[in-house]
């Protein structure tokens, strides 16, 4: 099924033009992303969303993880509603089979599963051509992990962010504590754990794994504010589009 997209209309001379942002967890991606967005006025799409829906599907109905097919099934049949009102966090909402899941699918326990779900090339190729409906038009950011490399290899811009360890372990705790979920002192511990571990299922996967697409410009975030990370992403925008790598 086609995903929904509700979303703000975009200015109409940049429409076709589409930015990359990928990298490991806690990187930054969403706030730079939205951030982005928000000054080129195009639409902002954050592909995890979607991984973590269908995880949060599989635990609500009991599906084993191990279960390739069912989940493979679950995907084929889901519907995304995804409704963008603004640039802010709480504006980018999603739906899956008619449940908001917004903030469910920020639990340590989406968490926990999500990097089994994405491994699964079968969801990978339903989930990817979903996203390449949406964003087809153009006038968007897209963030995620293969999004540079095989969701839009095209696109006129691709970055790769990256921090320290211990500033995404750091960054993590912080979304954590803004969440629905508040955590207990052993779960912040855990934070770490689980970073590591869905950082490394994801850049060992089989399929589309988290790599570093060669044609892109890697920012480090450590100790940069995200007005100064915008200002660089903006800056290589218009270099691109100066040199006029258009699709
Ligand atoms: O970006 P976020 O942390 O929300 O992503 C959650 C998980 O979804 C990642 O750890 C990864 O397993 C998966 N993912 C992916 N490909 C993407 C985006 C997310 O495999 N493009």
């Amino acid at each position: 099924m086609v995903p929904e997209i509700f979303n703000q209309a975009v200015s109409r001379d940049l429409k076709e033009d589409i930015i990359t942002i990928d990298g490991p967890s806690g990187a930054g991606k969403s706030t730079i992303a939205r951030q982005v967005a928000e000054k080129l006025n195009f639409r902002f799409l954050n592909t995890g969303s979607m991984y973590r829906s269908m995880t949060w599907l599989a635990l609500q109905r009991n599906i084993s993880f191990d279960d390739e097919a069912r989940i493979i099934d679950m995907a084929r049949n889901i519907h995304f509603a995804i409704s963008i009102r603004g640039y802010g966090e709480e504006d980018f909402r999603i739906e899956v089979d008619g449940h908001d899941v917004t903030h469910h699918i920020r639990s340590l326990e989406v968490e926990r599963h999500v990097s089994q779900v994405a491994r699964i090339s079968g969801v990978r190729r339903i989930l990817v051509q979903k996203q390449r409906e949406i964003i087809q038009e153009g006038g968007w950011v897209v963030e995620g992990r293969d999004i540079g490399s095989v969701v839009c290899p095209q696109a006129i811009l691709k970055i790769f962010l990256t921090a320290s360890s211990e500033e995404r372990v750091k960054r993590r705790r912080e979304q954590f504590h803004r969440g629905p979920t508040s955590l207990t002192g052993v779960e912040l511990e855990d934070v770490e754990k689980e970073m590591n571990q869905r950082d490394w299922l994801d850049s060992t996967r089989d399929d589309s794994p988290l790599i570093e697409p060669p044609d892109s410009l890697r920012i480090d975030t450590t100790g940069k504010s995200a007005e100064e990370v915008v200002e660089e992403i903006m800056a290589a925008y218009g270099r691109s589009r100066h040199a006029g790598r258009h699709n």
